[in-house]
């Protein structure tokens, strides 16, 4: 019996979930499995590194699933250090910075996200940091140690946010120039205005409405200040937080079709739509929103490992599809607790929905029950007469609802980088058909992170088409400690 050889390029959640995969369906007789990877080390957690930095995580090997010695006793041969430089397509070949070339039967391209990085000048200098590989963890921890005191988080999407609450709590000042009126982009306004508050209440000096302009350098080249059209913001340190987009050059090189949102166009079954025979999975590819179907690009760990298990599932033969997603995601700041899946009121207008919105103002539980908190929730839904939106009594009460607004929705962002749901087409879509059902899932608590299966919905909505829900929930007196609330995130 012949052996095939998979190679995977990239050794993080993709990567490796679609090797894992491949070798759970075939044994190391029939598949030969490589996985090259550029850095120092595989399946790590990027989402842990705020909290490394912040220090509720102490060890950072604690931020490593597995070890290369573990994914080895499986018979998957793991090449650190080898970064893949390029694909020969035509000749089924891979050329590494290991000086090896590697031949492949299947080929899985996992290469991830790259941090958006605004072409301002100053922007390379020492003190700017990423947060995207355990290093970028290390570099800003070190920084803290040396003494800075002053923090500039570019960006307001969910990584920005962690990364202003975790340097807050090391005891730096910390402001967050959004290039944006508001954090969380495409969240609605009246949702995002609720975060503003919440940052400010923490002690976060938030700046919006400012592109940055400038990273002001000394001489001796260490950073001094962020400067944008309004003020120049003092810093010892700047933290990139504008969002991850795909790193998809070397698939690009290679000759591999690039979608509208940057990433590789797969199918559902993640095979290239220009060459079914290579896979992409993760961040560096492109996906499928499930409501409006359009292109979307959405970089969440959940996605890439489902991703990479698709891919590996059809090369060890069992067929598989990813749905894609819903921009389900859920977050905090401080004990503010924020969660979203579906249309925000924005990207429903760009597609094209007629839709409204309800927000009901409720508590977590029966009012009168010990720990009920308040609770606010949006929920938009296409077409539909009066108590469309109706919220389940479970949440709300009898006398709960109050705000109803219909659309037009707020308006006025502008369009800068966004990292946290997935941009949608901005043409207009109005005889869309849902084939998901309807159905409320008032699961959510403190520190979950709902699966994207959890689209609330209903059957009977009468234009048929899901809408989105938007969560928020207030925590003022929180019910777990801190140490049980981190221990329930699941990156
Ligand atoms: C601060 C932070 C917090 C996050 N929090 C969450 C969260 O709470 N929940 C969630 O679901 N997601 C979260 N994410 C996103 C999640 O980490 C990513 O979506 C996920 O890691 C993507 O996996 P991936 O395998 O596609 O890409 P990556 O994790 O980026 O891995 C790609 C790998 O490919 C390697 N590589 C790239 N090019 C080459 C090459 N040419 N040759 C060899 N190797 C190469 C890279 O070195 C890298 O190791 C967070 C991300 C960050 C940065």
């Amino acid at each position: 019996m012949s052996t095939d050889r998979l190679v995977v390029i990239g050794g993080d959640a993709a990567g490796l979930s679609a090797a894992a995969q491949a070798r759970r369906l075939r044994p190391a007789g029939d598949l030969e499995i490589v996985v090259l990877e550029q850095g120092p080390e595989v399946s790590y957690s990027a989402c842990g590194i705020p909290y490394w930095i912040g220090g509720q995580v102490t060890d950072r090997d604690a931020l490593l699933a597995r070890t290369v010695a573990q994914f080895e006793a499986d018979g998957i041969v793991i090449r650190t250090h080898a970064r893949a430089e390029e694909i020969d397509l035509a000749a089924g070949e891979v050329s590494a910075s290991d000086g090896r070339r590697y031949g492949y039967d299947h080929l899985v391209v996992a290469t991830g996200g790259r941090p958006t990085r605004p072409p301002v000048p100053g922007l390379d200098a020492d003190g700017v940091h990423g947060v995207h590989r355990l290093a970028d963890g290390a570099d800003i921890r070190a920084a803290i140690a040396a003494g800075a005191k002053r923090a500039v988080v570019l960006g307001g999407g969910y990584i920005g946010l962690e990364m202003a609450e975790v340097l807050l709590g090391r005891g730096l000042s910390v402001t967050v120039v959004l290039a944006d009126p508001l954090p969380m982009g495409q969240l609605d306004d009246d949702m995002g205005e609720r975060i503003c508050k919440a940052m400010g209440d923490m002690g976060i000096d938030v700046q919006p409405n400012q592109p940055v302009r400038e990273i002001e350098v000394d001489a001796d080249g260490a950073i001094r200040a962020v400067r944008t059209d309004a003020g120049s913001y003092d810093a010892d340190l700047v933290v990139l937080g504008l969002g991850m987009g795909p790193e998809a050059t070397l698939a690009e090189e290679a000759g591999l079709q690039i979608g509208t949102t940057g990433g590789i166009d797969v199918a559902h079954t993640q095979r290239s739509r220009s060459h079914p025979e290579v896979f992409a999975a993760g961040d560096c590819a492109q996906t499928f929103h499930r409501i409006t179907g359009e292109a979307a690009h959405v970089a969440l760990g959940t996605h890439a490992n489902k991703q990479g298990r698709v891919a590996g599932s059809i090369i060890g033969g069992r067929p598989a599809r990813f749905a894609g997603v819903l921009g389900t995601a859920a977050t905090k700041v401080g004990d503010l607790e924020i969660a979203r899946t579906g249309l925000c009121t924005t990207e429903a207008e760009k597609a094209g929905y007629d839709h409204r919105s309800e927000v009901i103002e409720a508590t977590t539980r029966a009012g009168y029950y010990p720990g009920a908190e308040p609770i606010a929730v949006k929920v938009i839904t296409e077409g539909g007469g009066p108590g469309c939106c109706s919220a389940p009594r479970s949440w709300a009460g009898p006398a709960a609802a109050s705000g109803s607004t219909s659309s037009p929705p707020p308006s006025g962002r502008g369009s800068p980088p966004r990292n946290w749901p997935p941009p949608t087409s901005p043409t207009p879509r109005r005889s869309h058909r849902p084939t998901t059902r309807w159905r409320w899932r008032p699961a959510w608590s403190a520190g979950s992170r709902p699966a994207d299966s959890g689209l609330a919905t209903r059957p009977d909505s009468p234009g048929g088409a899901p809408g989105g829900i938007l969560i928020i929930r207030y925590s003022a007196v929180h019910v777990l400690p801190r140490s049980a609330e981190h221990a329930h995130r699941d990156p």
